[in-house]
C-alpha cells in the first residue's frame, strides 16, 4: 500500500482520453485534486464529469509555451499549489518516411517532445515554491526499444523524451523534484482503436500476456513514481507492456 496522495495537486496532460484519462482516474481515486488538459473542450468536459473524484479541466495546447504556462499557473492557483505533473499528451500519425512532410515531423516533435520540456519548465517555479515535486512522462516502447513502419517521427520523439529525462533529473534535483518515465506497450485506447481491429488482434497475439494493456495499468505505474515510496528514484524509466518486447522471434511467442 502506497502512502496516500489524498489532497495532492496533480495535472494530467492529454487527460481527456485514453491513457491520460486512465492516469487521471487512478489519481482521483486516491483522493488527489486532478486537472486534466487537452485542446478539445467537449471531451475534457465529459471526462471531468465522468471520472469519479475531484477533477477539473483546462484547455491547453502542450506544444505552445504561453498555453502551457497559463494552464500550469491557473491550475496551481485553483488547486493550492502543484505536486505532480503527468506529461502524457501525445500524437501518433502513421506515415512512412518517403511520404512524410517535414511539417508532420515538426508537429509530432512539438506535441510529444517539446511539450515535455515546456511542462517541466513551467512547473519549476511551482515545485520550487512547494519545496518538492514529481514529473512523470509518458514515453513509449516505440522508439526507445522497438520500431514500426510509419512511426519514425513518433519513435524519435519518444526516444527524445528519455534523453531529456536524464539531464532534467539532474537539474530538477535542486528543487527536490524527481522525473521518471513510463514506457507503455500497446494500450487499449480510443487513439489505438482508430488503427483498426486487425491491428489490435495482431498486436494482442504478439504479447506474452495475450492482451493489450488497460489505461489504468499505466496510471498505476505513474502513481508509483508520484508516491513517497518512489522518492529516491529519478531519471528512470519503466516498461509496462505485458512482456511485449521480450520474445526473440515469432517462434518464441508461438512456444508459449
Ligand atoms: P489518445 O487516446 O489519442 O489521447 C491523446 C490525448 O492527448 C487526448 O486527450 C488529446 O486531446 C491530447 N492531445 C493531443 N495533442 C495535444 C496537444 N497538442 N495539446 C494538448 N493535448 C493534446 O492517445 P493515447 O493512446 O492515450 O496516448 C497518450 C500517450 O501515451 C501519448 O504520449 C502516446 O504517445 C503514449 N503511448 C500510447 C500507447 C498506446 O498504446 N495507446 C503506447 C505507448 C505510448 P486533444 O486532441 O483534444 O488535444
Amino acid at each position: 500500500m502506497l502512502t496516500s496522495l489524498k489532497g495532492k495537486s496533480v495535472i494530467v496532460t492529454g487527460g481527456s482520453k485514453g491513457i491520460g484519462r486512465g492516469i487521471a482516474a487512478v489519481f482521483a481515486r486516491q483522493g488527489a485534486k486532478v486537472t486534466i488538459t487537452a485542446r478539445g473542450e467537449e471531451a475534457l468536459k465529459q471526462a471531468a464529469a465522468e471520472i469519479e473524484g475531484d477533477v477539473r479541466y483546462e484547455i491547453c495546447d502542450v506544444s505552445d509555451w504561453d498555453s502551457v504556462k497559463a494552464m500550469m499557473d491557473s491550475t496551481a492557483s485553483a488547486q493550492g499549489g502543484l505536486d505532480v505533473i503527468c506529461a502524457n499528451a501525445g500524437a501518433f500519425p502513421q506515415t512512412k518516411i518517403v511520404d512524410m512532410d517535414p511539417e508532420e515531423w515538426d508537429g509530432v516533435m512539438a506535441t510529444n517532445l517539446r511539450s515535455s520540456f515546456l511542462c517541466v519548465k513551467a512547473a519549476i517555479p511551482h515545485f520550487e515554491k512547494q519545496g518538492k515535486g514529481r514529473v512523470v512522462l509518458t514515453s513509449s516502447i516505440t522508439g526507445p526499444v522497438t520500431g514500426f513502419p510509419g512511426w519514425a517521427h513518433y519513435g524519435a520523439s519518444k526516444s527524445g523524451q528519455l534523453g531529456f529525462l536524464k539531464t532534467a533529473a539532474m537539474e530538477l534535483s535542486r528543487y527536490n523534484t524527481t522525473i521518471n518515465a513510463v514506457m507503455p506497450g500497446n494500450i487499449y485506447t480510443e487513439g489505438l482503436q482508430d488503427l483498426g481491429q486487425e491491428y489490435l488482434d495482431t498486436m494482442a497475439a504478439s504479447i506474452p500476456l495475450k492482451r493489450l494493456g488497460g489505461v489504468e495499468d499505466i496510471g498505476n505505474a505513474a502513481l508509483f513514481f508520484a508516491s513517497d515510496e518512489a522518492a529516491y528514484i529519478t531519471g528512470q524509466q519503466i516498461v509496462v507492456d505485458g512482456g511485449q518486447i521480450i520474445p526473440e522471434s515469432l517462434e518464441a511467442i508461438e512456444e508459449i
